[in-house]
């Protein structure tokens, strides 16, 4: 199946492309949250944050944060959530990685509606201990 996202890199699916270099693109998203809500991307196909060879990562975040800035400033807004969905369970239906960059509004009726969880004695640290031991250990 052809990914959508390779087919704008390639210019074979028309995009608003608002930025490019030799590795990053971004467009707007073409069913945005908020009027232009925009997407960054690597080039190179990976389908989702730790595929993205090493080498792009330094680009692409200082690509959010310039298409962040000219959202912000374009738009005249100020504040804009970075969004990225990872996996299926977590609501990703694109599998060429991407961070999404909305723009907010104070009028916006966009409201998350979390169901926020409370940690019994003791079950944080075990919690944090799950994830410690594998960050300096990544193999
Ligand atoms: P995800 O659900 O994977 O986090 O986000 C994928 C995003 O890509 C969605 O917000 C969707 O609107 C956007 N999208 C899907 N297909 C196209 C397309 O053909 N063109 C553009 N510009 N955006 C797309
Ligand atoms: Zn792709």
């Amino acid at each position: 199946m052809k990914c959508i996202f390779c087919e704008i890199v390639n210019r074979n699916s028309p995009a608003e492309i608002i930025f490019e270099d030799e590795k990053i693109i971004a467009f707007l998203d073409n069913k945005p949250f908020n009027f232009g809500h925009s997407l960054v991307i690597p080039k190179i196909h990976c389908e989702d944050f730790l595929s993205v060879p090493e080498d792009h990562l330094m680009n692409l975040i200082s690509a959010v944060q310039a298409v962040s800035k000219a959202v912000l400033k374009g738009l005249n807004v100020s504040g804009f959530n970075i969004i990225s969905n990872n996996g299926k369970t977590a609501g990703q239906s694109v599998f060429h990685f991407h961070f999404h960059i909305i723009p907010r509004f104070k009028s916006d009726k966009h409201k998350y509606r979390l169901n926020l969880k409370s940690y019994a004695p003791g079950e944080m640290k075990r919690f944090a201990e799950s994830i410690k031991n594998f960050v300096n250990n990544q193999e």
